[in-house]
């Protein structure tokens, strides 16, 4: 039986806008437009970009700093960004690549300008995602895992082209490798074309526009940068383009836990982020070496 395209909660422009190190001009759509819960697992975005850097033999970008209880998950449209952590891990992604960082128990990284990227200059577009950790993998072992564009299956429909970052869709499998059930799709859609699917049951969703005009579920046409929250209720989602677009699409089984966030740190109690601080001020998160 078909079920119920999902309601449409709320549209939201960027909450906040800052510079997070020197390296990236972002837009934050949650948290500061506290939508908190409805979105579990997912507990921030920031969209980067995309933004012209002139030409620099020093890397821009933000250094040594931690993270516990979470994963960042970065997705690189335009330029190069590099990273390094301290349980060992390194590397570098550009357009199209996606890296999955999982701090568990602590990491100290730094997310930076690739350096020949920087040498000669350009445009950055990313998007920086935070996805909570179910609360008994919180204290885990960190992972890293990047994940380049050939490994990340293409579903092509009329005039629509979605990547499967996470999760499934249309029989594709995305390969990341996610704590608790959730999807990450990149979705491109020529002027004019509809893409439309069903979500997990229960799974709360949004999608983010990034570039281009579209409509979501009826919505009124989403600008750039602007996002639709979707209920839990119902699975339909249906982007309708008006131009060019690209989006993102989050979907997610809620974890149903209490949440305490402090900067950096992603806990569930008061007291595990007072431990958090002072694990990472003894120095027990490491340091880059
Ligand atoms: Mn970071």
């Amino acid at each position: 039986m078909p079920s119920p395209d999902k309601r449409v909660l709320g549209l939201y422009r960027p909450g906040s806008v800052h510079t997070v190190g020197d390296g990236f001009h972002v837009r934050n759509l949650f948290p500061s437009n506290e939508v908190g819960e409805r979105l579990s697992p997912f507990l921030l975005l920031d969209y980067a970009g995309p933004t012209l850097y002139a030409p620099t033999d020093e890397p821009r970008g933000v250094g040594e700093h931690p993270h516990r209880g979470f994963e960042t998950v970065t997705l690189v449209y335009q330029g190069r960004v590099a990273h390094r952590d301290s349980a060992g891990n390194a590397g570098v992604i550009g357009p199209g690549d996606v890296q999955w960082m999982t701090a568990a128990a602590g990491v100290v990284h730094e997310e930076k300008h690739e350096r020949e990227f920087a040498r000669r200059g350009g445009t950055l577009q990313m998007v920086q995602l935070w996805v909570n950790l179910p609360r008994r993998e919180k204290l885990g072992a960190p992972r890293y895992q990047e994940i380049h564009a050939e490994a990340i299956p293409v579903v092509a429909s009329r005039g629509a082209k979605l990547r499967v970052i996470a999760g499934e869709h249309g029989g594709a499998n995305g390969p990341a490798r996610t704590s608790s059930p959730l999807e990450l799709f990149d979705l491109r859609l020529e002027a004019g074309a509809e893409w439309s699917a069903a979500l997990p049951r229960g799974h709360t969703a949004a999608v983010v526009v990034l570039s281009g005009k579209a409509s979501v579920n009826g919505s009124r046409p989403l600008a750039e940068a602007e996002m639709a929250l979707l209920d839990l209720e119902g699975d339909g989602v249906r982007v309708s383009a008006e131009v060019e677009t690209i989006a993102l699409l989050l979907g997610g089984q809620p974890l149903g836990e209490p949440v305490v966030a402090h900067g950096p740190f992603v806990m569930s109690t008061d007291q595990e982020i007072h431990q958090a601080i002072r694990d990472y001020q003894s120095g027990r998160m490491g340091h880059l070496g």
